[in-house]
C-alpha cells in the first residue's frame, strides 16, 4: 500500500498529520467553541427559501465577488465601513490564508503570541510562510511593551494578534494593535472570531481601521451566529487589502449556496444573535464556579473558559471524558478549555468537573 511518505510530497509536510479537534459522539461537545443552540425554526425556514430560490440557476456560476454579501456584511459591522471595505470566504480560516498568500510566502514571516489560535502557524505553513512563534506574559496577557519589543526583534511581514485570544480567552487592549501597526511595516491581522461575546467595555480593533492600511480584522460567522456548518468568515480593512486578495482568491470560491444561505442568516441577525446572552451568562457561571472551587481561571471575553486543573491535563481530559463531557485540551501543561453552552451542557461540565478532585 501506498504511504504519504512514498510520495513526492513538501518537504516541509513530510511526517505531520492533518489539524483538527477530536470529532465524538458524546452527549456534551464542548471542545471547538460552537454555538449549542440549534438555528431557530424561522431562519431554518428563511434559509431553506433562500437556498431554494438559488437552485434553478446553479448552471451559472455564484456572484464571484459576492458583493451583496459583502454589503450586508459592512451593515452588520457598522463603524461605517462600506462594500469595498468587506471581503468574505468559506470561513476566517480561508480569509486568513488568503491574505497570508498575498503578504506572507515563502521568504516572509508570521509573527503570533503564542498560546493564541493553531491556525495560524498551520496556515503559514501552508502557504510557505516562516512562522515566529512569539510569546506572552505571565496570566498569558500581551502588553504594549511586550509586543512591540518582540515586533521589533523580529521584523515580521505579517502580525497576528488574536482578541479574545483563543484559547485564553482574553480581549486585547486596542493600544497593542496601534502600537503594533506602528511599529512594524507589514500587515497586522486581528482574528476578532469571537468579538460578539466579549464583555462591556471591550474595544474591537474595527475603531482602529481609519487611517491604518495595513490594519485587517477577522470575523466570522461560525461561533455568535450559530453558522460553523455554513462557513462564513470575513474581513475589514481598507479597499486595497480586498484588491490584494483579490489576486490569490480562487474564482467563484463562495458558492451561490453559501452567499444566499449567509444573507438570509444575517437579514434574521437578532433571532441568531439572541443566544449571544445566554451564552455569556454560562461563560460567567463557568468563571465564577471554578474560580470558587479553587482553580486559576484566564478573563474570558469569549463564548470558552481556560482552567487549571493542575497536573497532568490530557489525565483530566479523559476523566472529563469517560463521564461524556468532550473539552479541548490545547496543549498548554495543567490547562483546558471548555466552551460555554446550554445551562444543562454548564450542568454536566461542572459535575464532571468534581471528578478530577
Ligand atoms: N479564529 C479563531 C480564533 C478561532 O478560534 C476560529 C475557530 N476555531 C477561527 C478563527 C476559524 O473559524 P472559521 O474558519 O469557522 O471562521
Amino acid at each position: 500500500m501506498t504511504t504519504l511518505d512514498d510520495l513526492p510530497i513538501r518537504d516541509d509536510l513530510r511526517g505531520l498529520s492533518p489539524y483538527g479537534a477530536p470529532q465524538l459522539e458524546v452527549p456534551v461537545r464542548l471542545n471547538t467553541n460552537e454555538n449549542s443552540y440549534p438555528v431557530p425554526e424561522p431562519v431554518v425556514e428563511a434559509i431553506g427559501k433562500a437556498v431554494a430560490a438559488e437552485l434553478r440557476d446553479l448552471n451559472r456560476y455564484p456572484d464571484r465577488d459576492a458583493v451583496a454579501l459583502r454589503a450586508d456584511l459592512a451593515a452588520y459591522l457598522g463603524h461605517g465601513l462600506t462594500v469595498d471595505q468587506v471581503w468574505a470566504a468559506n470561513g476566517s480560516n480561508e480569509i486568513q490564508q488568503q491574505l497570508l498568500q498575498a503578504f506572507g510566502g515563502p521568504g516572509r514571516t508570521a509573527l503570533g503570541f503564542t498560546p493564541a489560535y493553531s491556525m495560524h502557524p498551520l496556515l503559514a505553513l501552508g502557504t510557505g510562510t516562516g512562522w515566529i512563534p512569539g510569546a506572552r506574559g505571565v496570566d498569558f496577557g500581551l502588553t504594549v511593551e511586550d509586543a512591540v519589543a518582540q515586533a521589533r526583534a523580529h521584523r515580521p511581514d505579517v502580525v497576528f494578534l488574536c482578541s479574545p485570544n483563543n484559547p485564553t480567552g482574553t480581549a486585547l487592549d486596542p493600544a497593542v494593535v496601534s502600537a503594533v501597526l506602528d511599529e512594524v511595516p507589514g500587515m497586522v491581522i486581528v482574528d476578532e472570531a469571537y468579538a460578539e461575546f466579549a464583555r462591556p467595555g471591550t474595544v474591537s480593533a474595527l475603531a482602529v481601521l481609519p487611517g491604518h492600511p495595513r490594519l485587517v480584522v477577522t470575523r466570522t460567522m461560525s461561533k455568535a451566529f450559530g453558522f460553523a456548518g455554513g462557513r462564513l468568515g470575513y474581513l475589514a480593512a481598507d479597499p486595497a487589502v480586498v484588491q490584494a486578495v483579490q489576486l490569490v482568491r480562487l474564482p467563484y470560491h463562495l458558492s451561490a449556496l453559501t452567499q444566499a444561505a449567509a444573507r438570509a442568516a444575517l437579514a434574521h441577525r437578532d433571532a441568531l444573535l439572541g443566544t449571544v446572552a445566554a451564552i455569556m451568562e454560562q461563560r460567567d457561571r463557568i468563571v465564577a464556579e471554578l474560580r470558587a472551587r479553587g482553580h486559576r481561571v484566564a478573563d474570558s471575553d469569549a463564548n470558552f473558559v481556560l482552567f487549571e486543573v493542575g497536573g497532568d491535563q490530557s489525565a483530566a481530559w479523559r476523566t472529563l471524558l469517560a463521564q461524556g463531557v468532550l473539552v479541548r485540551d490545547v496543549g498548554l501543561p495543567g490547562w483546558l478549555r471548555v466552551t460555554a453552552g446550554t445551562p444543562a451542557e454548564t450542568d454536566a461540565f461542572l459535575a464532571a468537573m468534581e471528578k478530577l478532585s
